[in-house]
């Protein structure tokens, strides 16, 4: 048996779409045009690819880029004056500044000094606690698009057991918030949890966001389980280019599982995709209008 391979950079192409189509009908009946703010500060080259990503899939979705480039020597104080005027801004709906932050900054004082209407990153606490209180909440993007690869296999998830690895802000904790509210059964597994594999056999949904390559493997999955591997890890290979790969190994799960993303062409595809969901959600609430389909 082989897995089925979820095409997440096809179903991050059709949800960009649909985004798209409901940008030029807020812009038709309702002369509105989303706007997303992205903050970076410093040159990380990764941080500097992700943020170019966005801006051009932004812009593609018919919404408006400000781009705001901070050296990374940059003050907290005027960190926090840019983000307050974001917040003041009407043509900014959505403000995200890309992680991880140059240590000199207090990365929980940014985020929270962020207008929680404007949080598309959904990292605000006033955001999570809603979330966390079953209420609607801008929710991380990383899960949602975790929730959505799931849902193009099993349209429901209500009963099913599903084990999160990893407990960050970022993808863990709202990803077992967003599986509750799907009504799936939730078990979170960390860095002190024992017998992993034991945990694993038990579930039929399986989200890998750890952080160490490969860590999953296939003897520890139920035959035909779902597998969503959100790790992204850089391999480097003697003389070459350095290889992505996920948290799980992919070539033994793939053997096991009912159906599995790919690192590259899974989750990530996903991340920027939702982004664009919650930024003209954001926009769509803050003029009051009904959150688009
Ligand atoms: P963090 O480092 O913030 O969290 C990692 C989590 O994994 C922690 O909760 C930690 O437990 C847990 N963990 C670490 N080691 C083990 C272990 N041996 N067994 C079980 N659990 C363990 O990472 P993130 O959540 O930010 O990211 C996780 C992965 O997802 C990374 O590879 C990252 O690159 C990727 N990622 C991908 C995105 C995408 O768009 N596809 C977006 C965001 C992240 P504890 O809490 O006990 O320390």
């Amino acid at each position: 048996m082989t897995a089925r391979i979820i095409d997440g950079k096809a179903i991050a192409a059709e949800l960009r779409a649909r985004v798209a189509a409901e940008v030029i009908r807020v812009k038709q009946d309702h002369a509105l045009t989303p706007g997303l703010a992205v903050v970076l500060v410093g040159n990380d080259p990764a941080s500097e690819v992700y943020v170019r990503s966005k801006h051009t899939q932004t812009q593609a979705a018919g919404m408006a880029s400000f781009e705001h480039k901070l050296p990374a020597d940059v003050s907290q104080a005027d960190l926090l004056a840019l983000i307050a005027r974001l917040n003041r801004d009407p043509l900014v709906h959505g403000i995200l500044v890309q992680l991880p932050l140059p240590k000199s900054l207090h990365t929980e004082t940014i985020i929270h000094a962020i207008d929680p209407a404007k949080d598309v990153d959904g990292l605000h606490p006033h955001n999570a606690g809603r979330l966390a209180g079953g209420l609607a909440a801008l929710s991380p993007c990383t899960p949602l698009g975790c929730i959505i690869l799931t849902k193009s296999v099993h349209p429901s998830l209500e009963g099913m057991n599903a084990i999160v690895i990893g407990r960050s802000n970022l993808v863990g904790r709202p990803l077992v918030q967003l599986l509750l509210n799907e009504n799936a059964t939730v078990t979170i597994a960390h860095s002190r949890s024992r017998d992993l594999a034991k945990l694993c056999a038990q579930a039929d949904l399986v989200y890998a966001a750890v952080g160490k390559p490969e860590m999953v493997r296939g003897d520890w999955l139920k035959p035909g389980a779902t597998v969503i591997d959100v790790g992204i890890n850089r391999i480097p290979v003697e003389g070459g280019k350095p290889k992505l790969v996920g948290d799980v190994a992919f070539q033994e799960a793939v053997k096991v599982a009912g159906a599995i993303t790919p690192v590259p062409g899974g989750v990530g595809q996903m991340t920027v995709a939702c982004l664009l969901v919650n930024t003209l959600r954001a926009a769509c609430a803050i003029h009051g209008l009904p959150a688009p389909a």
